[in-house]
């Protein structure tokens, strides 16, 4: 939410749509690496929006590899961005950044290590991008099926009446 507002301040003060582009994909796109370590890395193949959330919240990735949440990729495009003041990269990084400092502000208390280190793309490379050293996570019990529920972390509260409006058969719960 905070990036689409920057996104549309930017947007009045500038006029510059490179740049309120580069924003929006330095603040949202920046996750896609979650899918692509998902599909390349993890090797799943279920690539319905439920099954990829739960495999998080489940707890079941093995690898944290994550090439677009690294400071060094930042750092590098900064110095791009600064030496070409190119608007594309100049929103990108900025977004991006917005979107790290969100992620270091909310995912810290997901591992019982330090956050900091974990955007690091050396020190989860020393870890050999082992998600379970790296966030001390354990698999956990299933959670809901359903995309929305297990966005709003269906494992802790069951919403019943999510039964009764959601009528995709692959939302539904199995088992
Ligand atoms: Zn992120």
């Amino acid at each position: 939410m905070s990036t689409m507002a920057v996104c549309a301040a930017a947007a009045i003060s500038t006029e510059s749509w490179p740049l309120v582009a580069g924003l929006a994909a330095g603040g949202f796109l920046i996750d896609v690496d979650h899918a692509i370590d998902y599909v390349v890395v993890e090797r799943q193949r279920d690539l319905r929006p439920g099954a990829f959330l739960r495999y998080y919240v489940e707890g079941r990735v093995r690898r944290a590899v994550l090439a677009l949440h690294s400071y060094e990729l930042l750092a590098v495009l900064i110095a791009l961005a600064w030496f070409t003041g190119n608007p594309w990269l100049l929103g990108y990084v900025g977004g991006a950044l917005m979107h790290l400092a969100l992620d270091l502000a909310f995912n810290g208390e997901c591992t019982p290590h330090s956050i900091v280190r974990f955007y690091s793309f050396v020190y989860r490379a020393t870890h050999r991008f082992d998600a379970a050293q790296l966030l001390g996570v354990a698999p956990r019990r299933p959670a809901a099926a359903g995309f929305w529920r297990a966005f709003f972390g269906g494992t802790e509260h069951r919403v019943p009446m999510l039964d009764s409006t959601d009528g995709h058969a692959s939302t539904r719960r199995r088992g």
